[in-house]
């Protein structure tokens, strides 16, 4: 679950990044961390392909059928950019909230991790589908390799609290 930590780890940074970069004070940007860490591992993430019913459907629906090892594999349809690119778009149309949008950073978060990290941990790859389940792209950095493990996730354990201090901190190192 080393994976799933990084990817926790980076929408909680990505989120407290974004708010703190809006100017949001600082208890809407810890808010926004914790609802960007919601919807950037699990079940509520573009990892939902690896849960209970989407793999059941992957194993009973032909979708093979369709080519490039079909929609439901792991790192599939779920993982394509153009829908969090078509939720952004109405979001933006419809004046949609922040912590939706927060929500939205989370999954894009995750997007962004696979498609640097994506490659060995589950034999797809490497990285992201940039058509909706075929064409991927991405760097292919060993996902749970030694990088990860103890560079990424280190990094971003301290990132995370270090974005959500820094409105505090910057005036003080500055006089
Ligand atoms: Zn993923």
């Amino acid at each position: 679950m080393c994976m799933a930590l990084a990817h926790s780890l980076a929408g909680f940074a990505t989120g407290a990044a974004l708010a703190v970069h809006a100017g949001q004070p600082a208890w809407v940007a810890s808010g926004s961390a914790v609802l960007a860490t919601i919807t950037a591992s699990g079940r509520l993430s573009p990892d939902v392909d690896q849960y209970g019913l989407w793999r059941r459907l992957d194993r009973w629906l032909p979708d093979e059928l369709l080519g490039a090892g079909g929609p439901l594999q792991h790192r599939g349809v779920s993982h394509w950019w153009g829908w969090p690119a078509a939720a952004a778009v109405y979001l933006s149309a419809h004046a949609g909230p922040w912590w939706v949008w927060m929500l939205l950073a989370g999954w894009v978060s995750h997007l962004f991790a696979d498609a640097v990290f994506g490659k060995r941990a589950w034999g797809r790859g490497p990285g992201i589908p940039l058509f909706p389940w075929w064409f991927h792209v991405g760097v292919g950095l060993d996902a749970g390799g030694i990088l990860e493990r103890w560079v990424l996730v280190p990094a971003l354990a301290v990132a995370g609290p270090m974005i959500l201090l820094w409105p505090y901190a910057a005036p003080l190192i500055s006089t």
